[in-house]
């Protein structure tokens, strides 16, 4: 059917952003050494502005989940909604900043490919078994459960079921709670993200969201990337609800969380570690560099709270 087309587009997306991530930490933008697990080869070259809005992507990310580590002392679990194939975990891992568990949600078929992933590759798999002390590893083709490390194959739209599973696998709301959403809410409608949020605030008493989707779509650029994922057959229901910072901001605000920052991707790339901006941004010239401000208007980082155990997470910021 229509929709299912639309959920295998949107699946395929997982590949997209897998395949710029090797791209760019193959040419130094960062350092990844387990994205070649996932994508084996380097793939097609990307433009410079493309690595550089990964870049910042990224590193915008990484800043704001090390920050709710260190206010949490790492006594926290944190759950990557939409995670595709990506490597945080392994991170965590190896910079010793594990929080008591790490879980990953995806459609079920994303699910499975990265467990097959996991399986047959022993740089992937070990770090996952080092930390795991018992001997009830679960570990089949659709989900994968350690004592720090769950996947769990669930459709993002069906509340009810993402709450039985994440139920099943031990998720403990009494903890502080990290959610990340990386491009991803913004294939559901409105109502459907907005659900989800609002699941997560009545769920969790100290929390944080940190939601990084398209912004600012109503002018002539944003118009030209939405064409470019229609194309695609992306189903793009959440385009509309992408309008500005401040609508961001409401869709936490209107569903309990108690306070909501966000920036744009420009601004994100201003406040990050200039000395290591320059680093990466001597690695490829780019002649043209408002085609890099533009790219990076149209991104934007969005960060929520909840904090009833007075940890400060207000406080995270840039
Ligand atoms: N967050 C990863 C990253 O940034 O590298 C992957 C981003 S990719 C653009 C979007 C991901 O969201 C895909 O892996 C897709 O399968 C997942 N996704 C989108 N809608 C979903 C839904 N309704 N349920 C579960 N996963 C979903």
């Amino acid at each position: 059917t229509d929709l299912d087309t639309a959920d295998e587009a949107v699946r395929s997306t997982c590949d997209d952003a897998t395949t710029c991530k090797r791209y760019a930490t193959s040419k130094g933008y960062w350092t990844d050494p387990y994205v070649q697990y996932f994508v084996r080869s380097v793939g097609e070259r990307k433009a410079p502005e493309i690595n550089r809005g990964y870049y910042a992507r990224v590193q915008g990310m990484n800043h704001l989940l090390d920050a709710f580590l260190r206010k949490t002392k790492c006594d926290c679990q944190i759950v990557n909604l939409g995670a595709g194939l990506d490597t945080t975990f392994w991170r965590l891992k190896d910079e010793n900043l594990m929080p008591r568990k790490y879980f990953e949600v995806d459609f079920p078929m994303i699910a499975a490919r990265k467990i097959h992933n996991i399986k047959t590759k022993p740089p992937l798999s070990k770090p996952l078994i080092e930390t795991h002390s018992t001997d009830s590893l679960l570990l089949d083709g659709h989900s994968l459960d350690s004592d720090r490390y769950c996947i769990i194959g669930a459709d993002l739209r069906d509340i009810p079921g993402l709450d039985d599973k994440l139920k099943k696998f031990h998720l403990n709301p009494e903890l502080p709670t990290l959610f990340l959403s990386e491009c991803v809410l913004v294939y559901m409608t409105p109502d459907q993200s907005s659900k989800l949020v609002n699941w997560a605030s009545v769920t969790f008493h100290t929390a944080m969201f940190v939601n990084y989707e398209q912004v600012n779509m109503l002018d002539r650029f944003g118009q030209v990337m939405i064409e470019n994922l229609q194309r695609r057959q992306c189903n793009l229901a959440g385009v509309e609800v992408c309008q500005s910072l401040e609508s961001q901001k409401e869709r936490f605000l209107k569903t309990g969380w108690e306070n909501a920052d966000a920036l744009d991707m420009m601004t994100v790339y201003s406040v990050i570690p200039q000395d290591d901006v320059a680093r990466i941004e001597r690695l490829e010239f780019l002649d043209e560099k408002e085609l890099l401000q533009q790219l990076l208007q149209h991104y934007s980082i969005c960060w929520a709270t909840k904090d009833k155990l007075k940890l400060g997470l207000s406080q995270v910021a840039f």
